[in-house]
């Protein structure tokens, strides 16, 4: 049945096929979530010009700051070889994003060698107008490795639903539990190789939005940690637009997140009454959110010391991803190796004995004069 469903729709777009204006969207493929592309209501066809060499083994569909009616709930990724015959890659259904500027990642059903693609969407109610943010397409499974991850319980709590912090945060993100969910993963992602690594195993996350000052805030310990996210800070980073917003919900959430998944350094004390311990929680806290693409990297200056935690030593670890793209995972598992841990410990256990903390610290300094 659906094969000559199928059949007939991908006959009346042959039959249309002279009055298709082929362009590359660049909207959808500038890797800008600001910038929207705009279609109309019904199915919209989307070729992507690009000639590919290897198959599309997955792809992202982000969806914009727009209304969420106007999202795309069910696609269809068609592949060609010759412009004429395609034939489905993938295809999902009744699907929902779970906040604005978010992708929803798709291991590709059917992949196959194609030189082009091409994306059919459309929204839930067909009269509605589809808006897509971006779209990505890859020649890796960009699942890999992660397909099993233990998804954390969410227990979400507005405790100040008059505010219009809570208003906004509701416009941003239409699910809570997925969008904890999903940058559950991601954290886990930046701080481990695949979920079968022994990850650390947050197993519930109270997760509430106060009318409080401050930021956020991570309390509790592993398999049980709750966060706190403040309304007030909400409004505040909202007054500049709802993508700044989101930049800055998604920040934030990294970091606390991370504190869950992290290990803590061993043999040194605690957070209260170690510096080093404190300096590293932090470090790599921001670290997995400047790896994550959600600093503003100009922000990054010459000096400080490693020692000074958050940005200071998170911009510092997140660097060393130059010297060698798995430095984050590596620095993390130090904590775990080491019996008493200290920076320059894991420096050379992360880049060999000849390293050391004073001269990566300085090679980094000399990177950020040059900035
Ligand atoms: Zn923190």
């Amino acid at each position: 049945m659906r094969r000559i469903l199928f059949l007939a729709f991908a006959l009346s777009f042959l039959t249309c096929q002279s009055q298709e204006i082929k362009t590359d969207y660049p909207q959808l493929t500038d890797n800008n979530l600001t910038t929207y592309y705009i279609g109309k209501p019904g199915t919209n066809k989307m070729t992507f010009q690009v000639s590919y060499n290897s198959p599309v083994l997955s792809y992202k569909i982000y969806s914009s700051g727009d209304n969420p009616a106007h999202d795309p709930a069910n696609w269809v990724l068609k592949g060609s070889n010759d412009g004429k015959k395609w034939t489905v890659v993938d295809e999902r259904k009744d699907q929902k994003f779970c906040s604005r500027f978010q992708e929803i990642l798709c291991v590709a059903q059917k992949p196959a060698a194609y030189k082009q693609y091409m994306l059919e969407a459309r929204t839930a109610d067909k009269k509605e107008n589809l808006v897509i943010a971006d779209v990505l397409l890859s020649d890796r499974n960009m699942l890999a490795g992660w397909e099993d991850f233990n998804y954390p319980n969410i227990d979400f709590e507005v405790k100040s639903p008059g505010t219009e912090g809570a208003k906004v945060y509701n416009q941003l993100v239409q699910n809570p539990d997925e969008y904890i969910k999903y940058h559950a993963r991601k954290v886990a992602e930046i701080l481990y190789y695949t979920d079968r690594d022994s990850i650390n195993d947050v197993r519930n996350i109270r997760y509430t939005l106060e009318d409080q000052p401050g930021v956020s805030a991570k309390g509790g310990s592993t398999p049980n940690i709750n966060i706190f996210y403040s309304t007030q800070h909400i409004e505040k980073s909202a007054k500049e637009s709802l993508f700044k917003l989101d930049f800055e919900t998604r920040g934030v959430l990294y970091h606390e997140l991370t504190h869950g998944y992290q290990y803590e350094p061993k043999g040194i004390g605690n957070y209260g009454n170690n510096k080093t311990f404190w300096a590293c929680i932090e470090g790599i806290a921001d670290a997995v959110r400047a790896e994550a693409g959600l600093f503003d990297m100009s922000t990054r200056k010459p000096g400080g010391n490693w020692m000074d935690g958050y940005r200071t030593t998170g911009f510092f670890i997140q660097w060393l991803t130059t010297k060698d793209p798995d430095a984050i995972r590596k620095f993390h598992l130090t904590v775990e190796k080491m019996d008493v841990w200290s920076f320059d410990g894991a420096i050379k256990l992360v880049f060999g004995p000849e390293a050391s903390i004073d001269g990566m610290w300085n090679e980094y300094q000399e990177f950020l004069k040059k900035q």
